[in-house]
């Protein structure tokens, strides 16, 4: 599949639009604040149906405007057959969220997901290493939702199924109130748990050679961090056993700090460099670039599990990344992205020089207040 076309409506400042994309994809150039990531934005939007840049949806609505609907069209490519239609509104007033792939409403939100298999890269992923946890859950999460049938359902329920267990630990609720909900909090949570190991198990490696690739020969690691102990732990149910076991030692503490403070919702990733047999954390010893690189890493990694779980070839959207790189660097990233089988390409880059991804071959389009010229 690729993106053959993208019809948008009042999305932040891009006002109504109908345009069709060239097969290898476009390189979208424009001064500052013209509307590039916006652009971005909204295509990624149809991914997750939601902002990559963490806004919230009332923010994507144009200034001035009521809603906004974005709509891209797939086309098949050779082996494949047919398009499809994904469509994402959004109301301000009644804070409404309207999807649909083909005209068809999905049952739950979460069926629609992944439709464009895209990956953005964008300078805001440095969060990704240089911020808390968090970050890197969420990582994880959007990453497995995609890729992992049942994995977002787990995720979503695990988290009610907390929240309500914090409610009664917060209200002082007696043990056994509080109890009631580790049953359910186990389960779910050790089908996280090992959705996220074996997939960070799986692409330690890749991650590795990504990072070493475009360092130029520094190598760095990422390993799963879990709050629980999970050495000598193999399978799904040893997981929840040992889930079972944290919970009953820090019950006590639990209980004086009012919240649940062990299982995947203190999960992390662990980022590292390989310096000559004793790691150091990048985070804390990471320079900009080296950093940079882990992000850009994790990305890479992100679309090899889209092309592995799903059999396409991602959808890169590439937002600015190579301003802030040494050109070495940029260099090695360009070369790479041209040997990972990528899909189509939409970067985006305030001047032309930046622009040399599939051999200078992507059409040029610009952008002005939010207006696009083919
Ligand atoms: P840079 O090169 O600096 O990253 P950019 O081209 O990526 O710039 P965008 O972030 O896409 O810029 O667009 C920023 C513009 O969009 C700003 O002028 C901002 O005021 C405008 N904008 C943001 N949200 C909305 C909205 N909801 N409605 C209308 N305009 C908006
Ligand atoms: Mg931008």
């Amino acid at each position: 599949m690729r993106l053959s076309r993208l019809t948008l409506h009042h999305f932040r400042n891009l006002g109504s639009q109908d345009l069709e994309f060239p097969p290898e994809g476009v390189a979208l150039i424009g001064d500052n604040a013209q509307g590039k990531s916006n652009f971005l934005e909204a295509i990624y939007y149809l991914e997750t149906f939601r902002s990559f840049r963490g806004a919230r949806d009332e923010q994507l609505v144009g200034f001035d405007n009521e809603l906004f609907r974005v709509t891209g069209t797939m086309q098949a490519t050779d082996e494949e057959c047919g398009t499809e239609v994904v469509t994402a509104a959004f109301e301000r007033n009644g804070k409404r969220k309207k999807v649909s792939v083909n005209g068809d409403e999905p049952e739950r939100l979460g069926d629609a997901l992944g439709r464009l298999a895209a990956v953005v890269f964008s300078p805001r992923d440095t969060q990704l290493v240089s911020g808390g946890p968090k970050e890197r859950r969420r990582f994880l999460d959007v990453v497995l939702s995609l890729s992992q049938p049942g994995y977002l359902a787990a995720v979503q329920d695990y988290r009610k199924t907390l929240h309500q267990r914090n409610v009664s630990l917060k209200s002082g609720q007696p043990p056994s109130v509080v109890m009631a909900w580790d049953s359910g909090l186990v389960k779910l949570g050790a089908s996280v748990i090992q959705a996220r190991r074996e997939w960070l198990t799986l692409y330690c490696e890749s991650f590795s050679n990504y990072y070493a690739r475009v360092s130029g020969g520094v190598t760095a690691r990422i390993t799963y961090a879990p709050s629980l102990s999970l050495t000598g732990v193999a399978s799904e149910q040893g997981i929840a056993e040992a889930f079972r076991d944290a919970l009953s030692v820090t019950a006590e503490r639990e209980r004086r700090v009012g919240t649940t403070v062990v299982g995947p919702h203190r999960d992390d990733i662990q980022l590292q460099l390989d310096n000559r047999g004793s790691p150091l954390d990048l985070r804390q010893y990471g320079s900009g670039g080296q950093r940079r690189t882990a992000a850009l890493a994790l990305r890479l990694v992100e679309a090899k599990s889209i092309r592995e779980s799903r059999c396409r070839r991602p959808l890169v959207l590439l937002d600015d990344v190579f301003a802030e790189f040494d050109s070495g660097r940029s260099e090695r990233v360009l070369e790479l992205m041209e040997t990972e089988e990528t899909g189509q390409v939409v970067l985006t880059a305030p001047r032309e020089e930046h622009v040399r991804i599939h051999s200078d071959s992507l059409p040029r389009w610009s952008i002005k207040a939010g207006v696009v010229t083919i």
